[in-house]
């Protein structure tokens, strides 16, 4: 090898052509790692760098003289010759399934482990021979001719290898062609083609003897094919158009937006979202849940509210601020069903909202209780104002209102009425010989005897000084004479308790009926009176009808 180091080169125009390719893939390689982060640019990169390396060596081959040299160059190929279709088969794979995770240093070392086996078995060939066979020589006995290899069965099992990944990258982007609709189509129609040159270059080497400056064109077939990927994916920006679009839009709101991946990482945020997490650099690929303000808050709400609602409320503990999470599934449409690529997550600060909201329904509970209170003390006003303080019994305000419903009702029903006037006997008397206040007590006393005489249909109103109405809706003439002398007799022998003992008083009652003395209240109290006053003038403590005057 350091002979070999030493030995006679020769600078041709393929061996600059060859160094010019290589610096071509050490500046796409550098334009590739620089641009933004797509499925399998690891992969992508390695099989830049194992590209390089298979290029280096042609080159080395190309420009060597002496035959040894130009085979031990060739040997030294090996390893960029296995890793190139290895890792762009890796590549191609993660790339259709939108595979974002790095590939694993395990992994890489993983693969490179075949690589680095043939490379032995083609290093070690001048032991066995089973590699290169004996005829391998140069093609004619010009200097710096190039060699034709004779291969053997090692070389043979190498080759085997390479066309299986080869093979499989072939089916890897002709299924996703397949699977994959519109623009998405196109693109892995070009991914086909492309795939399909370094398969071309090296079945017409191999079947036709077809050569790029004396030289297998494959190595040639792949620099191509990393340009026409590079461009595919980074610089025609087929994928890239609608999302660069879109990017700047998110750029430009002014509410956060993060994108995750199903394993939960942030691959997009919009530099609202940044702000709001404060964070600056250092986050792309990092676990939402590890996201400073929110995102413990955030990934709770996804894991508990998953699909539930297409709108959920984000409380910030932290700043008590609130914010509106709208959902956004992302995914591509395959032939097998939609293949979740992952989620956005729309953030829109409601704080404000939210806020506003709150403070109404306060305002409202507040309103809600003073309505309450209102209604109750509007109710105890109605009642304190169709009540008598002193008996509690309904007064003259109330009397209109209940006598008019009832009179419509009996008149529903066909059925009469009787009204009933009644005036406590020598109450003036009363009042001068026990005081105003016995003679107060003597009105609860009878108020209370007169309520315990009716019926629930029946009302009864304290309509003056000493003076009540009873109203007996459904109760003909017969009948309420009837129990008026029955609460006449009673009246008269229970003794009514009073501040200075028990005192006794009588009544006297006017009876009229309705339709029959009136078919107003105030013609019907008319009659009440006349018949009071009868009822006065026969000596009182009786009920007087004024039917029976008729
Ligand atoms: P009569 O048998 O003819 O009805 O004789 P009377 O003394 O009851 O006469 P009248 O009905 O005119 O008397 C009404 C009296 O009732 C006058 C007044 O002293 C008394 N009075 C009126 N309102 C009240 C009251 O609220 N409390 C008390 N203690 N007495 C009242
Ligand atoms: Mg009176
Ligand atoms: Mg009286």
């Amino acid at each position: 090898m350091t002979a070999c180091a030493t030995s006679t080169w020769a600078l041709s125009a393929p061996v600059v052509l060859t160094l010019a390719v290589c610096v071509g893939v050490i500046l796409l390689k550098r334009w590739v790692a620089r641009q933004r982060y797509f499925p399998g640019r690891d992969s992508f990169l390695l099989m830049h760098a194992a590209s390089l390396w298979w290029m280096l060596a042609a080159g080395l081959e190309i420009s060597a003289q002496a035959p040894a040299c130009k085979v031990l160059w060739a040997t030294m190929a090996w390893p960029g010759i296995v890793s190139v279709p290895t890792f762009w088969a890796i590549f191609l794979w993660q790339y259709v399934n939108s595979v974002r995770q790095p590939l694993p240093l395990r992994s890489v070392l993983g693969l490179a482990l075949v690589p680095l086996l043939i490379w032995l078995m083609a290093l070690s060939n001048p032991w066995h021979g089973l590699f290169y066979l004996a005829g391998t020589a140069p093609i004619s006995a010009e200097p710096g001719a190039p060699i034709r290899y004779e291969h053997g069965p090692l070389f043979h099992a190498a080759a085997a290898y390479v066309y299986l990944f080869m093979a499989f990258c072939m089916g890897v982007v002709i299924r996703a062609a397949m699977v994959s609709y519109g623009v998405h189509r196109r693109h892995y129609l070009a991914f086909v083609f492309v795939t399909l040159v370094p398969w071309v270059a090296n079945l017409s080497y191999v079947g036709f003897g077809w050569m790029l400056f004396g030289f297998d064109p494959t190595p040639f077939s792949f620099a191509f094919t990393l340009l026409a990927f590079a461009w595919l994916i980074v610089g025609v920006r087929l994928f890239d158009l609608l999302p660069v679009a879109r990017h700047l839009l998110l750029d430009a709101l002014l509410d956060p937006v993060l994108v995750v991946d199903p394993q939960s990482r942030v691959i997009e945020a919009n530099p609202e979202a940044l702000k709001l997490a404060g964070l600056r650099g250092d986050w792309q690929g990092r676990k939402l849940g590890d996201w400073p303000v929110f995102g413990a808050d955030l990934q709770a709400l996804l894991e508990r509210q998953a699909g539930v609602a297409p709108e959920q409320l984000l409380t910030l503990t932290s700043s008590a601020r609130y914010f509106e999470l709208r959902i956004r599934t992302i995914e591509r449409k395959t032939h097998n069903g939609p293949l979740i690529l992952g989620q956005m997550l729309y953030l829109r600060d409601v704080t404000q909202r939210h806020l506003d909201e709150l403070k109404l329904a306060e305002a409202l509970a507040i309103s809600e209780e003073r309505l309450r209170t209102i209604s109750s003390l509007h109710e105890q006003l109605r009642e304190q104002a169709l009540c008598d303080p002193l008996t509690g019994l309904y007064n003259r305000r109330y009397l209109d209102e209940f006598f008019n419903r009832e009179r419509g009702r009996v008149q529903r029903e066909r059925a009469p009425m009787a009204v009933a006037l009644i005036d406590l006997d020598h109450f003036k008397r009363l009042n001068d010989e026990h005081g105003h206040l016995v003679g107060d007590d003597v009105l609860r006393g009878v108020a209370q005897h007169l309520l315990d005489s009716l019926r629930c249909s029946d009302a009864v109103f304290r309509i003056g000084g000493e003076e009540f109405l009873l109203i007996l809706p459904g109760a003909d003439a017969e009948e309420a004479r009837k129990r008026l002398e029955a609460i006449c007799l009673r009246l008269a022998s229970t003794p009514l308790p009073t501040r200075s003992g028990v005192r006794q008083v009588t009544l006297s009652a006017g009876l009229a009926m309705w339709p029959e003395q009136g078919r107003a209240l105030d013609e019907l109290l008319q009659a009440a009176d006349a018949a009071l006053y009868e009822a006065k003038r026969r000596g009182r403590n009786r009920v007087f009808a004024s039917l029976d005057s008729e």
